[in-house]
């Protein structure tokens, strides 16, 4: 078998080989041949799914400075070095079905990288570097023990297909709303109490998937006219029999912290609070251009990320809302979505800004 490898990776390396296929090689260590001398200048693609590597090693980028994609599903991979941030033309790295714990920050110098597959490890977090991947466009976190997304996920502006099933994941962070060429996103397998208000407002995004999370209970209704999954939430279905304030909770059960208050189609005032809120959302996003009258607004953090990532916008009127909803239920049976999701209790939540708008939206408008 050494012998084999050996002439394989002379042959590559002879004739320029652009493309290195060592899977199912049963190899233990990245093979020195690949590493001696100058290395293989011309490899584009590497392939080496199936074997029994542990580690990479440090001189990777230094070897095979032309790497374009490389392969290493499952392996045994635990570390992978700070030195493959140095893979500056790599767009497709795949470390799906390895053993994982951490990523390291580096990972967000790989700024070429349009394909990145993580599925079946043990990661547990993310480093916010990873949103320094500006030409990333599938991020596969499936099947490891997430308990959250990085905020900093949002700056991946080309991110088209995110998947995180089977994690721990209790909340999307709502800026992933922001990510506007996003078109799949599936989160099934989850601890997903709640989705983001407007999950679903980017007309980009047309498939979301959230099976099995057995709490969810409400979905955005701008994900009414999108392909969605998700069949076993809902739990109990009592709760959603009638349009009851009971049900209303009930579906609600796990909004974001910065919800103070729920109204109700009889209110005909909003909060003072959220009306702050608004009057100071609208300084900051829409003062003219040129024209500073205001010094730099300083807040507390906590209130500075509520005025750039609102709660939601209004399903009805898109002014964006704080701490205040005005909910309406829509439960999936009396919608044409119905058929699809037989067993399912989930009910289309509008979010409304005020009861006007509230008394006036439907979903089929
Ligand atoms: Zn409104």
């Amino acid at each position: 078998m050494a012998t084999e490898l050996h002439e394989t990776i002379f042959v590559a390396k002879q004739e320029r080989h652009k493309n290195l296929f060592l899977n199912y090689k049963n190899l233990k260590n990245f093979p020195v041949e690949l590493l001696k001398d100058e290395g293989l200048q011309f490899l584009e693609r590497l392939y080496m799914k199936r074997n029994s590597l542990m580690t990479l090693p440090d001189n990777l980028a230094q070897k095979l400075p032309n790497l374009i994609e490389l392969y290493l599903h499952s392996n045994n991979i635990a570390i992978i070095p700070e030195a493959i941030g140095n893979l500056a033309r790599l767009q497709s790295l795949d470390l799906s079905n390895n053993a994982l714990q951490m990523l390291c920050p580096e990972i967000g110098r790989l700024r070429s990288l349009r394909h990145l597959r993580l599925s079946n490890n043990q990661l547990k977090c993310l480093p916010p570097e990873i949103g320094d991947l500006q030409d990333l466009e599938t991020l596969d976190l499936a099947m490891n023990q997430l308990i959250s997304l990085p905020d900093r996920l949002h700056r991946c502006l080309s991110l088209q297909n995110l998947t995180v099933d089977h994690n721990l994941l209790s909340h999307v962070p709502r800026q992933l709303c922001w990510l506007h060429r996003l078109n799949q996103l599936s989160m099934a397998a989850n601890r997903l109490t709640f989705l983001p208000l407007d999950l679903g407002r980017s007309r980009e995004l047309q498939f979301v998937f959230v099976d099995n999370n057995v709490d969810l209970k409400g979905l955005p209704s701008y994900l009414y006219n999108k392909v969605i999954g998700c069949s076993g939430c809902g739990g109990s279905s009592q709760a959603l029999e009638g349009d009851t304030a009971e049900a209303l909770t009930e579906a609600l059960v796990g909004l974001p912290a910065e919800v103070k208050v729920i109204g109700a189609q009889m209110d005909n005032v909003v909060p003072l609070e959220e009306l702050a809120m608004r009057t100071m959302h609208r300084i900051y996003h829409h003062r003219p251009a040129g024209l500073n009258l205001l010094p730099t607004i300083i807040l507390p953090k906590s209130l500075l990320d509520l005025l750039q990532f609102p709660l939601g916008h209004c399903h009805r009127c898109s002014q964006a809302m704080f701490t205040i909803i005005y909910p309406k239920l829509f439960p999936l049976r009396d919608t044409a979505l119905a058929g699809v999701h037989r067993r399912t209790t989930v009910s289309f939540v509008a979010y409304c800004c005020s009861s006007r708008c509230l008394r006036t939206f439907d979903l089929q408008g």
